[in-house]
């Protein structure tokens, strides 16, 4: 009973062929849509790591949109990087460019 029922679905879907590449050339052209929206300008960032009682990452950027300078702060290392809306109103996408990180206490030689 069973490998007629296969059948009978194989059949089906033999059927709708133009039905199915209608749907894949639909997403495909979605996609396309999608990668067209402008990607906000890369402002690479001096990131500071956390030093004594701070637990935060600091790091300085500048849009590359207006040109200013601009400061942030972050809970890790990973949240320093990624897109957000910059002080000055405009989008960015902050990339770690330099990272300075403090010397574990003790470590010093
Ligand atoms: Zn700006």
């Amino acid at each position: 009973m069973s490998p007629v029922r296969k059948d009978g679905a194989q059949l089906g879907n033999e059927h709708r062929p133009d039905a199915l590449s209608a749907t894949t050339a639909t997403s495909i052209t979605r996609r396309h849509v999608k990668g067209r929206p402008p990607r906000a300008p890369i402002a690479p960032a001096s990131v500071f790591g956390p030093v004594g009682r701070r637990r935060f990452w600091w790091y300085t950027y500048r849009c590359r949109t207006c040109g200013a300078h601009l400061f942030g702060r972050a809970r890790s290392l990973h949240e320093v990087t990624g897109e957000r809306r910059a002080g000055c109103g405009h989008r960015v996408q902050v990339m770690a460019a330099r990272i300075y990180t403090q010397p574990e206490s003790g470590a010093a030689a």
